[in-house]
């Protein structure tokens, strides 16, 4: 057995999704591998929380990937056996129009529901999802097994069109363009700044399969939690890098970190905010253009979101109602002027007693501003804001959904403060608008040893930020050691 010390040693920051995926990936390979988590508790947005006993999801209600890279990704990080897919809905309700889209299961089916109902555009719709379809193929990176040399494609020129370009193009306007392009709310960029191929590689994951993970985070997280175990995962929690120390030839290989101690590694890997990695690194590795850079990088929205139980008297399936109070994506993700998007999740969980209950999880966007807007932290003005956020909320709700009114208790409420409390720095939801990665920013960081992962380096989401590790980890370890892994996981 090789002796622990002379294993390569990796250093894993933040254990949300993206953190986690990369330090088991890390660990299989046989390294030997540090996790920091700065807050008391690992997990980040895969974590839950309960009231009364009924337990909530704070950022990980559905996903897509279960047609293709999810059940690849289970296999190979050993926690396929814990996480298991449920049936889920998904709904648009569109309060300017009253329009309701139920939508069908399948990038297919959801082109000819749309071109029933606009039937003279049924040429554009059609154009629309092939180009989807087509980003998708294009992305190997959707395949655990591609072959390595297909994995950097060249730009095309969907790295640089954006989806108001794209739609534009088409001669898509009004709710069409609204409808077809609704999914943005899932990624936060919006579509006057998304380049086509953002846009595509995430809504087609979700067109073609929009799924729910049973009791969300949770089975993700255990598995994580029992695999690093397993693989000897050391993991600290409360505990953060304040900075690198030193830079030798372009490298820098120590960290100090908040409680005094410095840990020394051959390689990192930041599962954290750019410009918190930023602030990480050391000065002298950090040009000022390259400063400018990241810190030029706007937000993606932030959340309101409430939390609540629905009667049993009333039997709901687990579904996304996607609300739309405005047609223009643009204004709604830049949160402008009252206009948002606010999606209803409903599911089915057990209490901690083993109680049967319906839960209902609304998520608000906001622009960033609004954090902004409480310097002082949670006083007055702050709970005021609260409030005017829960209630109209729930007026999205009963608008939507008004079997809803009257049958709905409210348990909890969260705002960008509280995110931003429990995944710090920032309050945004997705991380930095088009990831950082799409503008050619993050192919490597100043200190050529350290490595940004997470869900503002290439793709966001849950899915996003593990995929970012896999392809990472594939880099890292070289082709060899990833297909050996790969093969034993999945078979040859
Ligand atoms: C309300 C909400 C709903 C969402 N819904 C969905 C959904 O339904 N489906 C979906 O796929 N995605 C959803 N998302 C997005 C998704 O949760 C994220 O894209 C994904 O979880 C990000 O994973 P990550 O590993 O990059 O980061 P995170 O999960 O944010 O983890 C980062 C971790 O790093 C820690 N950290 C930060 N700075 C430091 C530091 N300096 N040192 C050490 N540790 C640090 C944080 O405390 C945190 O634990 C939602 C997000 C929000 C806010």
């Amino acid at each position: 057995m090789a002796d622990k010390a002379s294993k390569p040693h990796s250093l894993v920051v933040g254990s949300g999704a993206g953190g986690m995926t990369m330090a088991v990936l890390l660990a299989l390979a046989g390294r030997r591998v540090t996790l920091l988590e700065a807050t008391p508790r690992v997990g980040g947005l895969l974590r839950r929380f309960q009231r009364q006993g009924v337990p909530f999801d704070t950022g990980f209600h559905f996903t897509g990937g279960f047609d293709h890279a999810l059940p690849q990704m289970l296999a190979m990080l050993g926690i396929a056996d814990l996480v298991k897919e449920e049936p889920f809905q998904s709904s648009l309700y569109l309060t300017p129009t009253g329009s309701r889209y139920d939508w069908p299961h399948g990038v297919r089916a959801i082109a000819e529901c749309l071109s029933r109902r606009f039937p003279a555009d049924r040429d554009k719709i059609c154009a629309y999802y092939q180009a989807e379809q087509d980003v998708f193929a294009s992305t190997p990176m959707f395949d655990l097994r591609c072959e390595a040399g297909r994995l950097n494609p060249s730009p095309s020129e969907y790295d640089f069109l954006t989806l108001d370009e794209f739609l534009d193009r088409l001669g898509i306007a009004g709710e069409l363009r609204t409808a077809l392009a609704a999914n943005a709310t899932c990624h936060g960029t919006p579509p006057g700044e998304c380049s086509v191929n953002h846009h595509f590689r995430i809504s087609h994951g979700l067109d073609s399969h929009i799924a729910k993970v049973r009791h969300g985070g949770r089975p993700l997280l255990t598995g994580f939690l029992r695999e690093a175990k397993r693989h000897g995962v050391a993991i600290r929690t409360g505990v953060a890098p304040r900075r690198g120390l030193g830079l030798v030839d372009r490298n820098c290989h120590q960290v100090e970190c908040t409680d005094g101690s410095t840990i020394a590694f051959d390689d990192a890997f930041l599962a954290i905010h750019p410009k918190a990695i930023l602030e990480l690194l050391p000065p002298e590795s950090v040009k000022a253009y390259y400063r400018e850079q990241i810190t030029g990088l706007p937000e993606t929205c932030g959340f309101f979101t409430l939390y609540g139980v629905l009667d049993a008297s009333l039997d709901v399936e687990p579904r996304l109602t996607s609300c739309l109070n405005s047609l223009d994506l643009n204004r709604i993700l830049l949160g402008k002027e009252a206009a948002s998007a606010t999606g209803i999740v409903t599911a089915t969980e057990q209490t901690a007693a083993g109680r049967r209950v319906q839960t209902l999880t609304a998520f608000a966007c906001t622009g960033l501003d609004d954090a902004q807007a409480w310097p002082r932290g949670r006083d007055a003005a702050y709970q005021a804001d609260k409030a005017a956020a829960e209630k109209r909320i729930l007026d999205t709700i009963y608008q939507a959904h008004p079997e809803y009114e009257g049958r709905l208790t409210v348990l909890a409420t969260s705002s960008p403060l509280t995110h931003r409390d429990f995944v710090p720095p920032r309050a945004s939801a997705y991380g930095v608008r088009q990831c950082a990665g799409a503008l050619r920013l993050f192919g490597r960081l100043p200190a050529r040893n350290w490595h940004a992962i997470g869900q503002s380096a290439l793709v966001p989401g849950v899915l996003g930020a593990m995929l970012v590790s896999f392809l990472l980890f594939r880099q890292v370890v070289g082709e060899e050691t990833y297909q050996r892994l790969l093969n034993s996981c999945l078979g040859a």
